[in-house]
């Protein structure tokens, strides 16, 4: 009965919108912005090694649980990066505020079986980013580490499979650009068998990836595909049961992100270019007061599926599965 639970949940924002009030029930995380790999497309750079004390996240975690969060992502940065801080981070959302679901979006680069043996049980999807199967088009793209090293897709099948044997449910994400809009992953996203493939048509962030002209790290601008393009790639993989398109609409006001300082995080928020624009942190005024600076639109989140059968104790496949 817990896809009910959570279906009522997601039923809950709606109603208390109407009040002008945000309920916070699915939340992404970015703790840092510390990475080691150099994804040209990426929109969460390396702008500063800003971390939290663990006990200040853990405070800001609990407020977000008090306000009605039941299911907490969290991304980067590589977040893997700091294996023991995000480990006692899911430790304390699963059995001290009880969460319904943990997940983590990561480049699987850093994760370890004893990671796994240690925290695992706290943890219940693991979304792993891979954008291609193809060793030159992930170097082109960047991802992969300083080294060069090109085995970002062993790494991934590595991972998939330490989390198949430990019962953690398996996501798999990736960025469709220029470089990989023609490819056809039909045969790898198969043999991994994800729970869901999140597809995600490339989005540029002022300030993130659109070059030194708005003072980014990162300059995606020559990856930019079209919609027909976008929509061109979802077709030769609408084979696949798991996969979840998410065009750059989408993505638009439909997640609650809170930054390293834990400061809300307009999301996505503007047309073509967009930015992200950070308001006041939580820790400082409060979840109620924090949510009221615009940004979060909860029926966008309703309308791509921000609520799903989230938990790894839930049973997978089922209709109702839906995708952050
Ligand atoms: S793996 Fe790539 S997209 Fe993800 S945080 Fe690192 S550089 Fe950015």
């Amino acid at each position: 009965m817990e896809w009910l639970r959570s279906s009522l949940v997601a039923l809950y924002p709606l109603r208390k919108a109407e009040e002008h009030e945000v309920i916070p029930v699915s939340v992404n995380y970015f703790p840092h912005r510390q990475c080691n790999y150099s994804c040209e497309f990426c929109f969460h750079t390396t702008k500063n090694l800003t971390i939290l004390p663990l006990d200040e996240a853990k405070r800001g975690l609990r407020m977000l649980a008090d306000a009605g969060m039941v299911k907490l992502n969290i991304s980067g940065g590589e977040p893997f990066l700091k294996p023991t801080s995000i480990g006692e981070v899911f430790k304390f959302c699963k059995e001290e505020l009880r969460l319904e679901s943990c997940s983590i979006v990561n480049n699987g680069s850093k994760v370890t079986e004893k990671w796994l043996d240690t925290y695992g049980q706290y943890l219940d999807v693991m979304a792993l980013s891979c954008d291609s199967f193809d060793i030159e088009t992930n170097i082109r793209l960047g991802r992969k580490d300083g080294a060069g090293k090109a085995d970002h897709v062993r790494r991934v099948f590595e991972v998939a499979q330490w989390c198949r044997e430990r019962g953690i449910k398996l996501k798999i994400n990736s960025v469709i650009t220029a470089y990989n809009v023609d490819e056809d992953m039909n045969e790898q996203i198969a043999e991994l068998a994800p729970m869901r493939w999140k597809v995600f048509q490339v989005l540029l962030l002022d300030g993130e990836n659109t070059g030194d002209a708005t003072h980014s790290l990162r300059d995606a601008r020559d990856l930019v595909i079209t919609d027909e393009q976008f929509q061109g790639f979802l077709g030769r993989h609408k084979a696949q049961k798991c996969l979840v398109p998410e065009d750059n609409e989408a993505m638009k006001a439909s997640y609650l992100n809170l930054d390293e300082e834990m400061r809300r995080v307009t999301s996505f928020l503007n047309s073509s270019t967009g930015s992200k624009i950070p308001t006041r942190s939580i820790l400082e005024v409060g979840v109620k007061e924090a949510m009221k600076d615009a940004g979060f639109n909860e029926k966008a989140f309703i309308d791509r599926g921000g609520i799903f059968d989230w938990s790894r104790s839930s049973t997978a496949g089922d209709s109702k599965d839906m995708e952050w």
